[in-house]
């Protein structure tokens, strides 16, 4: 069976988010989506309300699964028996930083990272600036799944 994860900090899910991962369902098995947690990090959602947001938006999708991790990417992989990393690409700053990492990883370990480019649709969005617009009271609602909303 072909697992990959998907890692990242969902904060929040966007719609690029959800097209790599709809389109990752395609190719593997299994999609595991592991929100990353950084203790020294500053989120604009919970990780719980992360979780749930992914969760609620594959709701119908049994090769999707959600989890929570600490730590290096790649010793989770190994924790979790997991060969394969899926990363979006949008333009060429996600190319550079994404190639260092996946280098980085496949000096660590023997994991694969898998690089899916974005939609055209979808190629401009970014947590970062959903969570600009949340804060700025704008619609955010269509840079997102219908199941991510403010409270
Ligand atoms: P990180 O904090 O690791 O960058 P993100 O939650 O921002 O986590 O992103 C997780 C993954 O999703 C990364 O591979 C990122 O490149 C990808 N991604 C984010 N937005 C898009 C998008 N609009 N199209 C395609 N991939 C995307």
């Amino acid at each position: 069976m072909k697992r990959a994860l998907f890692p990242g900090s969902f904060d929040p899910l966007t719609l690029g988010h959800y097209d790599i991962i709809k389109r990752g369902i395609t190719l593997f098995d299994e999609i595991i989506v592991a929100i990353g947690v950084n203790a020294s990090k500053k989120y604009m959602f919970s990780v719980e309300e992360r979780k749930v947001f992914i969760e609620k938006a594959f709701a119908n999708e049994p090769k999707v699964k959600v989890v929570t991790y600490e730590g290096l990417t790649v010793d989770f992989c190994k924790e979790i028996d997991v060969e394969f990393i899926l990363r979006g690409l949008r333009n060429p700053a996600d190319f550079e930083f994404e190639k260092a990492i996946a280098h980085t990883n496949r000096d660590l370990a023997p994991i694969e990272t898998v690089f899916l480019l974005t939609s055209a649709q979808t190629s401009y969005i970014a947590s970062s600036i959903v969570r600009d617009v949340i804060r700025n009271n704008g619609d955010y609602t269509k840079l997102v799944p219908n199941s991510v909303r403010v409270k």
